[in-house]
């Protein structure tokens, strides 16, 4: 499947995207997972997208295209992709648009989660986060085994540095601003589905019933 998964930080787009990769093999591409390791490592691309997102502002658009038109020519993007967290601004979904055009590729859908306020706040403040898999992890309703260490991989869980409360809160008005407009992109291009998003199962269930074929 190719698919985007539009919502809110919090609205479960991780979550929904990695339960989604088994159903088909479809990979999930997350541009934050992508920055965060990119960070880690002290690369280039680390160097200048790290003020922007401790802040919990966006990324420069040229930034994320560079790594977008590399990703999805990689072999294992043949079977599918779920992107997670882009397209975020209308520039960028513009892009993508010409982008998947030059590649051949079709989308399938936009789905955009929809999560009352209140929850996402709420997620994002418990939420704790795999610096090695990316697995996520929540201090109430999902803890891992061992305190502080992935159930998956070993590596350290950690909160988010942009999961404090002030870069929630802009990552919140960011979010409304510049990302929110996609979902009126989507629908305007007869892609989009709304699913309420406080049960991620039930997401991905509605996801598998609306796949077109
Ligand atoms: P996420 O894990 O998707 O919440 O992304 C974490 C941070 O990475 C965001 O707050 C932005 O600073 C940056 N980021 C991730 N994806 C994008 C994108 N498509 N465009 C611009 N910035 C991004």
């Amino acid at each position: 499947m190719k698919l985007i998964l539009l919502g809110a930080p919090g609205a479960g787009k991780g979550t929904v995207a990695k339960m989604l990769t088994d159903v088909d093999g479809s990979v999930q591409i997350s541009t934050g997972d992508i920055l965060r390791g990119a960070v880690a490592a002290g690369t280039d691309l680390g160097k200048k997208a790290k003020a922007f997102m401790d802040a919990g502002d966006l990324v420069p658009d040229d930034l994320i295209m560079g790594i977008m038109e590399e990703r999805l020519q990689e072999a294992d993007c043949a079977n599918g992709f779920l992107l997670d967290g882009f397209p975020r601004t209308i520039p960028q979904a513009e892009a993508l648009k010409a982008l998947l055009a030059r590649l051949g590729i079709e989308l399938d859908m936009a789905v955009n989660l929809e999560v009352p306020r209140e929850v996402i706040l709420d997620r994002l403040t418990t939420r704790r986060t795999c610096t090695g898999c990316g697995a996520i992890y929540n201090v109430k309703s999902k803890p891992t085994k061992v305190e502080g260490v992935c159930d998956e991989c070993g590596a350290a869980v950690v909160q988010r540095d942009d999961e404090t409360e002030e870069a929630i809160s802009n990552r919140l008005d960011v979010y409304n601003e510049k990302t929110a407009p996609l979902v009126d992109y989507y629908r305007k291009e007869g892609k989009l589905i709304d699913i309420n998003a406080t049960s991620s199962d039930v997401v991905v269930q509605t996801i598998k019933d609306n796949l077109p074929g």
